[in-house]
């Protein structure tokens, strides 16, 4: 789960990292009365869960609180990259003399966290380590004893940062870890960190990921959830209880258990076809469940067919069955429907479906050939 700007960097200053002065508005009015209690010249921050806002026009420094209100009114009209932004962060504006990357994530790889810093700051990093990857310092963060000092000045020398600014990056970058641990982020970064002319550092920016395995708890942040700014489908298959996540093939599946969905999935690919999603409707799944689980999967355009397999074990697989055929009444799908069931009841629940012009098989190695056809045919058209 992507938090806002405004919100990430509410947390950083809790955990100690310096961060301009400033509020969040939701209206040009709003943002003008913002400008006018901080003075001086502001900063207007579109917050919207995208990075690159700079560059797309979502950032703009005003001079006058009038003028704040003039690009705020510009900036909430504005779409970027797909998405409405809806508020505005207004900041005092920072004099900046350099602009630093610090950021923390996982390194699967390592099996730790680790840190990254570059004096390349600003830009996207994913840049820098394309065009200029030996201006990324890395040092890995045992998560048991946590970011050590000499690690951070490690960092500091690797950047090539000012000796009179390294205890106040200790401080950032300890602070940025602890952040990071104790909210089960799976991202803390600040982009830009910035020495300002007066030669301090400030997080200018700042973006965290939480991982939503997590969120159970971490109440707070299960909060800040914003809705408006996410993937409609996914959003859409939490509310049901559904364990959805969007991919890009053309073979919708519908299965019952994370394993068993895994597995239908390494199936398709195997005999070449790809899958338009995972989703696991989990156990004793009842219609409206199922319907809700077709209509996300029939949202998304490329599908092509549809690859049901259930294993009904306490949950019959007849009653399955009328639970897909009461939620094919009201969802209608017009594309190819491929269905294996098995377990308890299972003749029944195929007869039933076979009744429905839907295509059964009975061994999942069968099905997922006659989806991947289906599919194939159905792409021809
Ligand atoms: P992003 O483009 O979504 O990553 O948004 P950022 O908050 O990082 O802002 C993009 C760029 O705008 C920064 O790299 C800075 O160069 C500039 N910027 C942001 N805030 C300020 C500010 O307070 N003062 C000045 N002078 N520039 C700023
Ligand atoms: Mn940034």
């Amino acid at each position: 789960m992507k938090l806002h700007e405004y919100q990430s960097k509410a947390i950083f200053s809790k955990y100690g990292i310096p961060i301009p002065k400033g509020r969040v508005a939701s209206s040009a009015i709003e943002a003008r009365q913002i400008a006018e209690e901080l003075g001086g010249r502001v900063v207007v921050k579109s917050q919207v869960l995208v990075g690159g806002r700079g560059k797309a026009g979502g950032i703009r420094l005003a001079k006058t609180p009038k003028e704040a209100e003039e690009i705020a009114t510009l900036v909430l009209g504005m779409e970027i990259k797909g998405l409405p932004v809806r508020k505005v962060l207004v900041d005092e504006a920072a004099n900046i003399e350099q602009e630093i990357y610090l950021g923390i994530t996982n390194d699967r790889a390592a099996r730790r966290p680790v840190i990254m810093a570059s004096s390349a700051g600003g830009v996207e990093i994913e840049e820098v380590a394309r065009m200029t990857p030996e201006k990324i310092i890395k040092v890995h963060i045992d998560p048991l004893l946590g970011l050590r000092d000499f690690q951070s000045r490690d960092i500091a020398a690797g950047i090539d940062l000012p000796r009179e600014n390294w205890k106040e990056f200790a401080k950032i970058s300890i602070g940025l870890w602890n952040a990071y641990a104790e909210n089960d982020a799976t991202l803390a970064e600040i982009n830009p960190l910035v020495i300002t002319k007066d030669k301090h550092l400030v997080a200018v920016d700042g973006k965290m990921i939480i991982d939503e395995n997590a969120l159970f708890r971490q109440a707070v942040l299960a909060e800040m959830r914003d809705l408006d700014e996410e993937d409609g489908s996914e959003t859409e298959a939490r509310k049901y209880g559904l364990n959805f996540i969007k991919l890009d093939g053309q073979i919708g599946c519908m299965v019952n258990g994370a394993g068993l969905a895994m597995t239908t999935m390494d199936i398709v690919k195997l005999f070449h076809g790809e899958p338009a999603n995972f989703l696991d409707i989990g156990g004793g799944a009842n219609s409206d469940k199922v319907a809700a689980a077709l209509r996300i999967i029939l949202s998304e355009r490329n599908v092509k067919v549809i690859l049901i397999n259930i294993f009904g074990g306490i949950t019959r697989c007849d009653e399955v069955a009328r639970g897909i055929l009461l939620a094919l009444d009201e969802v209608k799908p017009k594309i190819p429907m491929v269905v294996r069931l098995v377990g308890t009841n299972a003749e029944e629940g195929i007869r039933l479906l076979a009744d429905a012009k839907m295509i059964t098989a009975i061994t999942l190695t069968d099905a997922a050939k006659k989806a991947v056809k289906a599919a194939q045919k159905n792409q021809e058209k």
